[in-house]
């Protein structure tokens, strides 16, 4: 934190040095970003990425939205940047972002949004994403679920596969997953492995959402510090949560400077505190 003295922002353990948070998830066909924080910039040098194929937006607070401009990189390897968002968070962006929204915008390395307004599940190459509306504060944000093929998993060797071909949003979704408004209604098929949900900003998880993603692989959840907060939950809420969904590894996410990496070693077995620049393959 700015001007701060505290332990955690003076420790010497590099992984309490933290940017805002965010994931970027790469699979064989294509590769995207959650979120694109004020420190979008510096992430994507320090992890030298080469590939964004899309942007998923959980909400539009400036910790995540912050750094959309610097898509253009990606946007211009492509020719546009799809950009997958709730309605209200899209309004939100094309308010702020007017520049690159404009139909007008013409120079050549600017960034073109493509909107796709998330109104149920949608698939991104052959990952399928179901947006978790959770409470976040007075606000409704989205989490999300990823989910493949159990069958295109086992055939699949994730390390040395390279991006080849992407989908967007008109991939064809299971009947039983389309008309869902929103991931209250949605569930997964059984033939797709439920294997990361990410729930960065949320004040509350409705039981809704924790049987839509209960047994997922992966749980990484907010949990800002251990005092009460009215728009995050402490550490002992998101135990809670993770008690209930029953994940095989659950990682804390979006932690402020009351957390310092060294708590881990209180937390129960499986729960893990995440830090910039961790990479997890499944
Ligand atoms: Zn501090
Ligand atoms: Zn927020
Ligand atoms: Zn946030």
């Amino acid at each position: 934190m700015i001007g701060c003295d505290c332990d955690v922002c003076r420790s010497p353990d590099p992984r309490d040095q933290r940017l805002r948070s965010s994931i970027y998830i790469e699979t064989p066909e294509c590769s995207w970003v959650v979120d694109t924080g004020t420190d979008f910039r510096t992430q994507a040098l320090r992890e030298n990425i080469r590939n964004v194929d899309a942007v998923i937006f959980t909400h539009s607070h400036t910790d995540h939205i912050m750094g959309f401009d610097d898509l253009r990189r990606f946007s211009h390897a492509r020719g546009s940047m799809p950009v997958y968002a709730s309605a209200e968070t899209m309004r939100d962006l094309e308010r702020v972002f007017q520049f690159a929204f404009n139909p007008s915008n013409a120079a050549p390395y600017y960034l073109k949004p493509e909107p796709h307004i998330i109104d149920g599940p949608f698939k991104l190459g052959e990952t399928l994403i179901t947006p978790l509306p959770v409470p976040h504060g007075d606000s409704i944000v989205n989490g999300y679920l990823f989910s493949r093929a159990c069958a295109c998993l086992r055939n699949t060797d994730s390390q040395s596969v390279r991006p080849t071909e992407f989908h967007s949003g008109e991939s064809k979704i299971p009947d039983k997953m389309s008309g869902g408004r929103t991931g209250q209604e949605a569930c997964v098929p059984d033939t797709y492995e439920k294997l990361v949900a990410y729930l960065s900003d949320c004040s509350a998880v409705p039981d809704t959402i924790v049987d839509l993603i209960a047994g997922v692989k992966v749980l990484i959840i907010d949990a800002l510090r251990d005092r009460p907060h009215p728009t995050h939950l402490s550490v002992g809420q998101a135990l809670e949560v993770a008690a209930l969904v029953k994940p095989d590894a659950t990682y804390f996410t979006h932690l402020c400077h009351d957390l310092p990496q060294s708590a881990e070693s209180q937390l129960p077995k499986g729960v893990r505190i995440a830090y910039d620049g961790l990479q997890l393959t499944i």
